[in-house]
């Protein structure tokens, strides 16, 4: 088998020719069960058949008999008065069209009487004379084989003889002609299946009946194998040929009390019929099996050789390269076959491999999209080369749009010079960490960011692009300049405390030194105010502290600063005001204040009044401790001219 070498189409034709082989041998072990079924089935039936007819034929000859018997034990028959039993005859044999004739026979053979003639008239002799004979000398009736009728030679009778016996002795004999036509409708065609034959022998096997061309065959004698079976040489049933030469399958029963015998016979063909016709079935769908099974091998074949290129192509197996009609051995087809199989394997297994890497992957897109915090990269240039939906979304950019920008484009006009300063140390360095830039959002406003980057260089150090992170600082800027203004502001009136002051006054003095405007500062003091807090408590004195601060704040411009220096002691920096203006300023306050009362919570009214030191900034002064001394010394004479009074220095 080894050295046989056919192509791999040829092979696969092969294999599929194999594997119809057991369902061939399956068909036939079918087919073969059936036919025995079907032939028990029918030998069954034939037997049935065959009994009941026998048994039906034996009752219409044992009733004619019956008959005829009535006749011979009647009064006239004992008296053997000749006319009365022509005359009973006669009207038996007009009802009775089974009945041909009656006839009256002596035991010397002559005939008295045939009712088919008048009484009297010239009889002919007497047929089958031997059955008279027997009858007179058994006294018991026979049935006698077929001879030709004495009415018409052209016809077959049988004869039914019974004795007369009277007185011991039996003398005369009635005889009764059936025609044997009457005999064969017993066994008539009609009462058969389809393409069944029947038919009956006397004692010396001369056909008396037949279901199927009697008028040939009545009187013939039956063949070897129907005369075999009487005698039971051939076991029931048995397979023969009938005389019209139809091979059957016969059963053979006797006539009980007639001395004949009954044969049914079935056609092998009608046998044969429903095998040939399952045989013609299995035959039809085999062919269909084996035509089917060559066009799908082609196919196969086919499909193998392109998949087996496509393996070869892909996976680089070249031992599996079989060019179309290259004939190879056993061993080969099946090194191929495994070695597609495993290809095969290994294909799915790399299919769901990346599928696996699929899943993965949108997994970190979404991640990557969805995180709470921005993630961007950017070319050398600064261009954003990719940027997740989360930075996207605070842009309110498509991708399109921040695509291929350069990321400076989002930040705030001092955020971007931030930016742009830090960007070629960032390429240098490699990474940077928490630089606070100011994005711009959607809707304009600013927000604030933390951006840490790291650079993804190639071989030559060139940054290829950065993987950088935005937070969002939004939170913890307002939370910083929530302390910052906390950290600059008093707490009892909300005006710039002493801190705050100190840093506002640097600046006005580095404004006012540079571009030579004047500068202005009011010291104040509530006068007495240890009293209102003896009087009121320190709660009635925060609520004048309080008042006074709201008092400040109506009375000044936007750009004059007031503060609370500490206790009850006040300062304003009016900044571009010169010295006039603000004695003005500060002699009006004064007035507003001594007219203003303060309303505790019982009812109770409080009236203060402040006494204050005004003094301009001179550019002498090298810084506000020393214009705050002037404006000290200034107070301090007020207080000493009486209180609620204005100085200036
Ligand atoms: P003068 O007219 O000379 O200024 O008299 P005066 O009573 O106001 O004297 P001084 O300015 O020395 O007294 C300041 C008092 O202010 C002392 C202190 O008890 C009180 N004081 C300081 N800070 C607070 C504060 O925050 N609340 C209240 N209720 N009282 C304060
Ligand atoms: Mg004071
Ligand atoms: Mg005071």
């Amino acid at each position: 088998m080894n050295t046989v070498r056919l192509t791999l189409r040829t092979w696969l034709l092969l294999l599929a020719g194999l594997s119809t082989l057991p369902l061939l041998v399956l068909a036939a072990s079918v087919l073969w069960s059936y036919k025995n079924d079907q032939q028990r089935v029918l030998q069954e039936r034939l037997k049935t058949r065959t009994e009941v007819l026998a048994q039906s034929v034996g009752e219409r000859i044992k009733t004619a008999v019956g008959t005829l018997q009535g006749v011979a034990e009647s009064n006239a028959a004992m008296a053997l008065d000749v006319p009365s039993l022509y005359a009973h005859a006669r009207r038996l044999v007009a009802h009775n069209p089974d009945f041909r004739a009656i006839t009256l026979a002596d035991n010397q053979g002559r005939l008295l009487f045939l009712t088919s003639l008048p009484l009297g008239a010239p009889v002919r002799s007497l047929n089958a004379p031997e059955r008279v004979t027997e009858a007179l000398l058994t006294q018991s009736p026979n049935v006698s084989g077929p001879f030709a009728s004495p009415l018409g030679p052209a016809e077959k009778v049988v004869a039914v003889t019974v004795p007369i016996v009277r007185g011991e002795v039996a003398t005369h004999a009635l005889r009764m002609i059936l025609t044997s036509e009457s005999i064969s409708d017993m066994i008539d065609e009609r009462r058969l299946p389809a393409q069944w034959v029947a038919g009956i022998a006397d004692r010396n096997g001369t056909v008396v009946a037949r279901s199927r061309a009697a008028e040939r065959y009545v009187g013939q004698p039956v063949n070897g194998e129907f005369t075999a079976a009487v005698t039971g040489k051939l076991p029931q049933p048995f397979e023969g040929t009938t005389l019209d030469g139809v091979k059957t399958i016969n059963h053979v029963l006797p006539v009980f009390g007639v001395d004949w015998y009954l044969g049914v016979g079935v056609p092998t063909s009608v046998l044969n019929a429903p095998v040939t016709d399952m045989l013609s079935r299995i035959a039809l769908v085999a062919l269909l099996w084996i035509s089917l099974s060559v066009v799908a091998t082609r196919a196969f074949a086919g499909y193998l050789t392109r998949q087996m290129d496509t393996v070869v192509r892909v996976f680089g197996r070249d031992e599996l390269s079989l060019p179309a009609g290259q004939s190879i051995r056993v061993q080969e087809l099946w090194d191929i076959l495994q070695g597609f199989w495993q290809a095969k394997q290994a294909e799915s297994a790399a299919r769901s491999d990346l599928s696996t890497v699929a899943l993965q992957r949108d997994e970190v897109q979404d991640l990557y999209d969805r995180a709470p915090c921005g993630y961007h990269s950017l070319d050398h240039q600064g261009r954003v080369l990719r940027m997740n939906q989360t930075e996207l979304g605070w842009l309110g950019l498509s991708r399109e749009q921040a695509l291929g920008r350069p990321f400076s484009d989002f930040l705030t006009p001092e955020s971007q010079a931030i930016f742009r300063e830090r960007f070629p140390q960032f390429v240098r360095d490699g990474s940077i960490k928490d630089l606070e830039l100011d994005m711009v959002r959607g809707s304009g406003t600013p927000m604030p960011v933390l951006v840490s980057a790291t650079a993804i260089k190639d071989a030559q150090g060139q940054l290829v692009s950065t993987r950088s992170t935005v937070f969002d600082n939004t939170d913890q800027k307002m939370m910083e300049a929530q302390l910052e203004r906390l950290a600059r502001t008093d707490v009892l009136t909300s005006l710039s405390n002493r801190r705050d002051f100190y840093e506002q006054a640097a600046r006005a003095i580095a404004h006012s030194r540079r571009h030579h405007t004047p500068l202005s500062l009011v010291l104040m003091d509530i006068d007495h105010f240890k009293r209102i807090n003896d009087t009121h408590g320190h709660a009635g004195g925060d609520v004048v502290l309080r008042k006074l601060s709201h008092s400040l704040g109506d009375a000044l411009r936007e750009t004059d600063v007031p503060a609370r220096l500490g206790g009850e002691e006040f300062a304003v920096l009016m900044p571009a005001t010169a010295l006039d203006q603000a004695l003005a300023v500060a002699e009006r306050l004064r007035d507003t204040l001594g007219h203003t009362a303060v309303t505790l919570a019982d009812g109770q009214q409080i009236h203060f009044t402040v006494s204050m030191g005004v003094t301009a900034w001179q550019p002498a002064d090298a810084d506000i401790d020393a214009t705050l001394h002037r404006a000290d010394e200034a107070l301090y004479r007020a207080k000493h001219a009486g209180r609620n009074r204005v100085e200036q220095a």
